[in-house]
């Protein structure tokens, strides 16, 4: 299996960015990622010295032979192995839900220990997920840390172990790299992160002949439409118009009556509220799609 390391890594997503590895359709490869902070966050009055052209990294960027623009990328996540004790967390005055209420620049280091977070006595369980997947995008540069059609910092607690994530193909290769794993987070990420850590990922990568719109993370029981744009609303607004079509092809009905159906079956929500772009979810049960 091949093994990305660490020390590959991006702060950008950009349509001409270099591969660090070439793979096939249908291997298996492991990456080591980095937490979103870098690692620089060891000791909570660390946070004094953050190097902000450190945080987000991603790693990769690996082209998937085969892979032609105008497919779709799935990425099958099989393991996420969180490869530290403890994580962090931070709050800043400026970012989050809150950020003209909070104050100062905190961090906090959260132990984990048999499979929960500890926060001031508190278990937490871990349910690992990765905030950063993407691929090359169409034209222009996304730094890590925004969302869009290419994938990116996603931040939706959906795209964890066993889950499937397909991503639009606009560069030959796809050019896939990923990080940013939380032990666990909330929808919202309101704080402006979550229980950041290294870790490793193994995922299997496929190639299929179809074209998406955005990202679209497939769990055992959902489909869920991802979408990420600099106003909630119009995310909200795009997330439930690309459901409905969906319900409407695989149901060879008309957009009107996919509409009614969506409104009965699917969930519209929010992944994270704290990023460049925000990211809305509309989730299908799998089961109105067969
Ligand atoms: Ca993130
Ligand atoms: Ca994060």
């Amino acid at each position: 299996m091949k093994v990305i390391l660490k020390d590959n890594v991006i702060y950008a997503f950009s349509p001409g960015m270099k591969p660090v590895a070439h793979v096939h359709a249908g291997e298996t490869v492991q990456f080591e990622t980095l937490d979103a902070l870098g690692g620089q966050i060891q000791n909570e009055e660390d946070v004094m010295n953050l190097d902000f052209s450190k945080v987000n990294p991603a790693t990769g960027p690996i082209y998937v032979e085969g892979a032609r623009k105008g497919q779709t990328l799935v990425v099958e996540i099989l393991d996420i192995n969180i490869s530290s004790d403890r994580g962090v967390i931070v709050a800043e005055e400026g970012f989050g839900v809150l950020r003209d209420v909070v104050k100062g620049f905190r961090a906090k280091i959260l132990p984990i220990r048999d499979g929960c977070v500890i926060f001031d006595g508190l278990s937490i369980p871990i349910k690992p997920m990765i905030g950063v997947i993407g691929v090359a995008p169409e034209r222009e540069e996304f730094p890590t840390g925004t969302a869009h059609k290419h994938g990116g910092n996603m931040d939706t607690k959906e795209i964890t172990v066993k889950s499937r994530i397909h991503l639009p193909v606009f560069q030959d290769g796809a050019l896939l790299a990923l990080g940013d794993v939380h032990a666990v987070m909330g929808d919202g990420e309101v704080c402006v992160s979550a229980c950041e850590v290294p870790a490793t990922v193994t995922a299997k990568i496929e190639v299929e002949d179809r074209t998406i719109d955005w990202p679209i993370v497939e769990t055992e029981e959902h489909v869920c439409v991802i979408v990420s744009l600099p106003e909630l609303k119009d995310a909200l607004e795009e997330a439930t118009r690309v459901a409905v079509k969906m319900l409407s092809e695989a149901r060879k009905i008309s957009f009107e009556e996919a509409y009614m159906l969506a409104s009965l079956i699917v969930d519209v929500g929010v992944s994270q509220l704290v990023d460049p772009n925000l990211t809305a979810k509309a989730k299908i049960p799998k089961r109105y799609l067969a």
